[in-house]
């Protein structure tokens, strides 16, 4: 889930809760009230049927989304999602969310999402490419490298990427470069799997500098441990965090002493979840809704949106919080967090590694080169930690949220712009 998913849990739908941000953000920059409407609206928003044969003969027609949000800086770039919630709202809300977080790490691209509203675990692998081969046969005109670079999302993966690529090519010709996220020996990136994890953790270690506390007395808890939280937690152990709780949709495990991270490495890759992983290690077993309440430090919820809410706010105790997730925390328990002095690095920043390395790859099939991973990894630190320098000293100057911070950066540089080159 993302903030978009938040419009079952709170009272703010998605794109309610990124306007609240943005407007929050344009007031200190005292944006005029033309501004932000041209800053807000989206540029394209398409809406196109997916009709689509099923294994069994059947006929089904299915709905799939693309919202360009803004190319003021250059090409749209977003994800493409197969969730059955995937609406309208969402995909705008997500789309807008793209611009801001390319903007705030600062890569030439604007924001843009799409998805199907589909649910992929019903499908077979023949009949999720047959809706991908399809959407592209709708959609090809509007994406492309220099317009529109599509990327993997929740229930999209490398092998989705790779038919887009194959489906894309057959109107347009080869070039790689239309789309990312893709498998690493098809023209895929190194790295770019790990890579919002890594960035995570990255920033945790940058966030937690500032704030004078050290890697080695800090407890973390992260919450999810699939590709997010795995890499963070990964990243992380190795720089010296004692990380005292892991979960994932199967429960908690939780260790005050600290747990032992390769080993729930090795764990997940035998049985795909962390099922069980308390009887292999020192983990106690901590039911999830008890879990972001552990005693701890720093606060990394890496699964999915809308988990810290009015309703458990109060009792959190994190003094730090990361949000490896897109919208973790909802709106109403920002506000409250913030008031108790709880520093929170927001979404657009904190997971922009993911985006960062797509970058990199976009780039690196332009140029039809490959780096070494060791490349890409010290180019993700060096975007990351300039982005996060950024928005701490705009945060410190303004005496602002790090987020608000975030947002006015982001909002500076598209307005920047669109007042250089016009609209
Ligand atoms: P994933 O599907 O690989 O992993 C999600 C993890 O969360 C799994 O371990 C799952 O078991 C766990 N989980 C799901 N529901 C849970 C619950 N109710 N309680 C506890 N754990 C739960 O997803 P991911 O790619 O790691 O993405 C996680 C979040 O990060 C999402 O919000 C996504 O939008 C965001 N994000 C991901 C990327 C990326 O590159 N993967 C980039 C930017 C943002």
């Amino acid at each position: 889930m993302t903030p978009a998913d938040k419009k079952h849990n709170s009272s703010m739908n998605a794109f309610e809760t990124v306007m609240l941000y943005f407007n929050r953000a344009a007031d200190v920059l005292g944006l005029d009230d033309a501004s932000r409407r041209l800053l807000i609206t989206a540029k394209r928003e398409i809406k196109v049927e997916v009709p689509v044969e099923m294994d069994d003969g059947r006929l089904e027609t299915l709905m799939g989304f693309r919202v360009q949000h803004n190319n003021a800086r250059g090409p749209m770039k977003g994800g493409l999602r197969y969730h059955p919630e995937v609406d309208s709202d969402e995909v705008l809300a997500l789309a807008s969310l793209m611009t801001w977080k390319t903007a705030v790490v600062n890569i030439p691209y604007g924001g843009a999402k799409g998805g199907i509203a589909v649910d992929p675990r019903s499908l077979s692998k023949k009949e999720k490419e047959r809706i991908t081969r399809k959407f592209v046969d709708q959609i090809h005109d509007i994406f492309g490298p220099d317009s529109d670079i599509p990327a993997p999302d929740m229930g999209t993966d490398a092998e989705t990427m790779a038919w887009i690529r194959n489906q894309w090519e057959k109107y347009h010709g080869f070039n790689p470069a239309c789309i990312t996220g893709k498998p690493v020996e098809d023209y895929g990136a190194k790295g770019r799997e790990e890579a919002t994890g890594r960035g995570v953790g990255i920033l945790c270690f940058k966030l937690l500098s500032r704030l004078g506390m050290r890697a080695n007395e800090t407890r973390a808890v992260i919450q999810g441990f699939g590709n997010v939280g795995k890499h963070a937690a990964k990243y992380m152990y190795e720089s010296d965090y004692k990380i005292v709780g892991i979960n994932d949709i199967s429960g908690g495990y939780h260790n005050p002493d600290g747990l032992d991270i390769p080993a729930a490495l090795h764990y997940v890759i035998e049985n795909n979840s962390l099922e069980g992983f308390e009887k292999i290690s020192t983990a106690t077993k901590v039911d999830n809704k008890d879990f972001l309440e552990l005693d701890c430090d720093l606060l990394v919820p890496a699964a999915i949106g809308g988990v810290i809410t009015a309703g458990n706010v109060d009792r959190i105790k994190a003094k730090v919080i990361v949000e490896g997730a897109n919208g973790p925390i909802d709106a109403d328990a920002d506000e409250v967090l913030h008031r108790r002095g709880v520093t929170v690095l927001p979404d657009i920043l904190a997971n922009a590694g993911g985006v960062t390395v797509s970058y990199f790859e976009w780039v690196q099939n332009r140029q039809y080169y490959s780096w070494d991973l060791n490349r890409v990894r010290q180019e993700l630190e060096a975007v990351l930690s300039s982005a996060f320098e950024e928005v701490w000293q705009a945060s410190t100057e303004h005496e602002v949220s790090l987020r608000t911070a975030a947002f006015m950066i982001a909002i500076k540089r598209v307005k920047r712009s669109l007042d250089l080159s016009g609209f």
